[in-house]
């Protein structure tokens, strides 16, 4: 037994094989994407699922199946292991027999990157780095500096203009350096980043281009089949930015798979803002790479609107044609009642995540989801991060009260009748 299967990284591109053990970020050959690959016969021979269930619930119950070797270097908030909730009142109004939603707003910074920036700052630590690098529309910034703080890595964020400033405040809160990031297209980003890997050696932590970031989103498919009894459920929906989220769901559930220890995948569904969906229109014209498309300063979504995605959306576009899936486009207003809706079953979602529930809905009406699917939202981050949002859009109550009986009793008369 082993504690982690990692062996090597791989390139998606020329299919060259590297050394685990060093700091790399795209393929140093030919630039493409690196993947992390596992000895899958040793996993077969070795883990079974019966290992995991004295576990703590945490992101740390499957380490077998992350690329750190060493345990002294985990670093470690809590995140993971979030409760998956079985929804009352989307579920009725949808006309779904199961609706879940994976409530990640319950994550140490209030978002889904928790799991990802664990996994990479320990991997970075491992590595004895001092020093990395990522951009942020807002809450991977947060989680990074978070996570880097206390490995003691300096962290800089170059945070997008577009974020709020609440959600740049923390990121300063967390113990990162943070300046502020313009841009006409998020393609100048990735060129901008693509060529301080090769010209400055320069660590960064963005999504794929980081090759650790999304194999903690892999621990989606294990707590959910898990949960639901070793079965995926029918349908995975995640909103989509570079789509670290959806693409490591995708590897877990291929990787249960070839386990042996679930019997079917589920179809995975990728949501953007209607105002900037190059993912959508990619999947609407059968294409296997995204153009740019949109506008990101036209949508609530923040943390999901890309104009343009990291080499094209390969990978989302391949998780979603292999799995079956579809892509889908949701206006904000659509959004803004999904909110509402999360909100009467408990769970106060920031617009990118309530994205998810949007595009059930839509699907649900035109036949793409049917009624006895088992359906899971991925709800990534907390609504309180974009609390202004809330009390622009909930309309206040006029109701009074003085401190009286009496004026308590008229009160729940109107009330209640
Ligand atoms: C980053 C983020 C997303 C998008 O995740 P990707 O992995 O970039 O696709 C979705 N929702 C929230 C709340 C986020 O912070
Ligand atoms: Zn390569």
């Amino acid at each position: 037994m082993l504690w982690s299967y990692a062996i090597k990284y791989e390139c998606d591109r020329c299919q060259r094989h590297y050394e685990l053990l060093q700091p790399l970020n795209t393929c140093p050959d030919c630039g493409g994407l690196l993947e992390i690959e596992y000895d899958m016969p040793a996993m077969k021979r070795d883990l079974s699922p019966s290992l995991f269930a004295g576990r703590e619930r945490s992101l740390w119950r499957w380490h077998e199946f992350y690329p750190i070797s060493e345990p002294g270097c985990v670093v470690t908030l809590g995140e993971g292991g979030t409760p998956l909730i079985k929804s009352v009142h989307a579920a009725k109004e949808l006309g779904l027999s199961e609706l879940y939603f994976k409530n990640d707003t319950l994550m140490p910074t209030g978002s889904f990157k928790d799991r990802g920036f664990s996994l990479a700052v320990s991997f970075a630590k491992q590595l004895g780095l001092t020093r990395g690098l990522t951009y942020s529309s807002g809450n991977a910034g947060s989680s990074f500096a978070a996570y880097a703080s206390r490995a003691g890595i300096d962290a800089t964020v170059l945070v997008e203009y577009l974020a709020n400033p609440l959600k740049k405040a923390l990121i300063a809160f967390y113990g990162a350096h943070t300046a502020t990031l313009y841009f006409k297209s998020m393609d100048e980003i990735t060129l901008m980043l693509e060529k301080a890997v090769k010209e400055l050696g320069l660590y960064q932590f963005v999504n794929f281009i980081n090759p650790v970031r999304h194999e903690a989103m892999k621990s989606y498919a294990y707590e959910i089949a898990e949960e639901l009894g070793w079965c995926a459920p029918d349908v995975m929906v995640h909103p989509v930015g570079t789509g670290g989220g959806i693409w490591g769901a995708w590897k877990g559930y291929r990787e249960l798979y070839e386990l042996g220890w679930i019997k079917a995948k589920p179809r995975m569904v990728a949501v953007q803002p209607e105002a900037t969906a190059p993912i959508p229109k990619a999947f609407q014209e059968g294409k296997p790479r995204a153009d740019r498309h949109g506008d990101p300063t036209k949508t609530i979504a923040q943390s999901i609107a890309a104009d343009s995605q990291i080499q094209g959306g390969e990978r989302v576009l391949k998780a979603v044609y292999d799995s079956g899936g579809f892509a889908a486009a949701v206006s904000d207003e659509e959004i803004i009642e999904a909110m509402r809706l999360l909100g009467k079953d408990g769970i106060c979602a920031e617009p990118a995540s309530a994205a998810g529930l949007a595009a059930v809905r839509q699907a649900v009406r035109e036949g793409t989801i049917r009624k006895d699917d088992r359906v899971v939202c991925v709800i990534t981050g907390s609504g309180l991060k974009q609390a202004y949002l809330i009390q622009e859009r909930i309309p206040e109550s006029n109701l009074q009260v003085e401190a009286s009986f009496e004026d308590l009793q008229r009160l729940l008369t109107s009330l209640w009748g």
